[in-house]
């Protein structure tokens, strides 16, 4: 690769040192924060000063801030950009520097020391932040028409329910600048974009979809943190005006690195190498779904590794039970894939081991404990494959004997009862029911399944409260969970179930 993962990281660090950052070090996947579940961004561990709760020890920071998203686990694979671990590069001001600077820096880092061109680059301004927009036009010079103001979802952060918050300002890379101003992408009516041109007429506003990723990619926000967000909603002024940035490490390197997705960069690729090796195929000549199964375990596989590092074994509880499900995916993803040696020649062994000892080779630039703990990881994960696979098989078996008394009563059907029962009970994916029901001849009643299923959360409901594990959630609530549900392990969504 022309430009290392490895280097963009450096290139950030020293762009802010020389501005008067100082280079931290990351601070730990678990916050030292009882009410966050896990640590979705950079700002974490500078949350109490930007409240004012402690002082700050320099002006401003820059740091390569390990994250990880549950939130964004649908998404892995399925878009471009996404994944469950990402390192996040940061600059931070704590009541030093403010808008001017910020965007002025974010600028010269993007086209300066990295080199992008500045008629590939839109930005998002929040939509009443006159503020920035003028900054963007009349000190870095942006033409309006690449400027697009947003709302509340887009352009106003906040890391939790609670917490520092502020309007943010994000730039976007074009990939396809000549698709034009006005007909982006997923627009489909022609009156739809009749009408955005004419508002961008009269008032110079277009609503470009910027969430488009086959043309745009988001890659640096700059949160202008001034407010903290209190439980009843309100907004109460921070005492300081702050800065709290953070550029995606995987985002720039895509970008940087000419490839058509986040998963190809030198920061991923040699992962889903060593599973494609495993797994028998070639990745560029494989088919989307095959893709898709080897980005979903070069992804989950990296967050796993960092996630054990940090001290989050696998259970069925809180932050435990996140690892969990991530690895029980990736196992399953792996069996997909019909992965069944270990790496070593063991058909019987466990393939993850191999897997993680790649993401473990590159964590040396990003967390150089990893390496250190790596016995303790692959002991780990060993042991919870091997647990899984015999609850696998477990159903597996009972399937067997239900596909036998059908064909024993001439029964091309199996009920949507018994493939609800090895899914709730026995922890049995349906897709495997439904695929080796097949193999017999036999369909799957999936209206009774689905049927079963509603049935099953209304009365969950109705004695419990789900509380879903996401972005900002509260790691306090979360650990006090009794027992999860288990959801089987193509339910996306980090959910747990709490007595309520
Ligand atoms: P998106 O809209 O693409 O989901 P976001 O607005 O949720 O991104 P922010 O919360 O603004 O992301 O995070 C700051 C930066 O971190 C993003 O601009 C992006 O570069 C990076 N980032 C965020 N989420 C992810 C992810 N799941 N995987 C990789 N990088 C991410
Ligand atoms: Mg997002
Ligand atoms: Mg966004
Ligand atoms: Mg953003």
């Amino acid at each position: 690769f022309p430009v290392s993962g490895d280097s963009i990281r450096q290139r950030f660090l020293d762009f802010y040192a020389s501005r008067g950052h100082k280079a931290l070090p990351s601070s730990s996947l678990v916050p030292d924060d009882p009410t966050v579940l896990l640590t979705i961004a950079g700002m974490l561990q500078f949350k109490p000063i930007f409240l004012g709760q402690m002082p700050r020890k320099v002006p401003c920071a820059t740091t390569s801030q390990k994250c990880l998203r549950t939130n964004d686990v649908e998404n892995v694979g399925r878009t471009t950009r996404h994944h469950t671990f990402f390192e996040m590069l940061g600059n931070f001001s704590f009541g030093d520097y403010f808008k001017k600077e910020a965007i002025q820096w974010a600028w010269e880092l993007s086209t300066v020391e990295f080199g992008l061109r500045a008629n590939r680059l839109w930005v998002s301004v929040y939509e009443d932040d006159d503020e920035a927009f003028e900054i963007w036009v009349k000190q870095v010079g942006i033409p309006i028409e690449r400027i697009i103001r947003m709302g509340e979802d887009d352009n106003f952060w906040t890391s939790g329910a609670t917490g520092p918050c502020g309007p943010c300002s994000e730039i976007y890379y074009d990939f396809h600048p000549e698709r034009g101003y006005s007909n982006v992408g997923k627009r489909r009516f022609s009156l739809e974009i009749i009408f955005s041109y004419l508002i961008f007429l009269l008032f110079g506003i277009n609503f470009q979809d910027l969430g488009d990723d086959t043309r745009f990619i988001e890659f640096y926000n700059l949160v202008f943190m001034q407010y903290n967000k209190k439980d009843d909603g309100s907004l109460e002024p921070l005492k300081q005006k702050n800065i709290d940035t953070g550029l995606g490490l995987e985002r720039m390197a895509r970008i940087l690195q000419k490839v058509p997705n986040n998963y190809e960069t030198d920061l991923i690729y040699p992962i889903i190498e060593k599973a494609s090796e495993l797994a028998n195929v070639l990745y560029h000549l494989a088919d989307d779904r095959t893709k898709l199964y080897l980005k979903i375990i070069g992804d989950h596989s990296h967050a796993i590794v960092y996630l054990i590092s940090d001290g989050v074994f696998p259970s069925n509880i809180g932050r435990g039970y996140v690892v969990r499900r991530l690895i029980r995916r990736v196992v399953r993803t792996g069996r997909l894939l019909d992965i069944k040696a270990d790496g070593r020649g063991n058909p019987e062994g466990a393939f993850l081991p191999s897997i993680a000892e790649k993401a473990i080779e590159l964590s040396t630039h990003i967390d150089p404990d990893v390496k250190a703990r790596a016995p303790r990881i692959l002991e780990e994960l060993k042991r919870e494959e091997l647990r899984f696979v015999q609850t696998l098989e477990r159903g597996e078996k009972l399937l067997d004997e239900m596909l036998r008394a059908c064909k024993n009563e001439n029964n091309p059907v199996l009920t949507g009862k018994d493939a609800f029962l090895l899914y709730d009970t026995y922890g049995f994916p349906v897709e495997i029911t439904i695929e080796v029901a097949d193999e017999h001849g036999i369909s799957v009643d999936m209206n009774g399944f689905n049927d079963e299923m509603e049935n099953q959360k209304r009365q969950s409901q109705a004695a419990h409260n789900v509380v879903k594990l996401e972005v900002g959630d509260r790691a306090d609530l979360a650990e006090k969970i009794p027992d999860t549900e288990f959801l089987g392990y193509d339910t996306l969504s980090t959910r747990a179930v709490v007595e309520s």
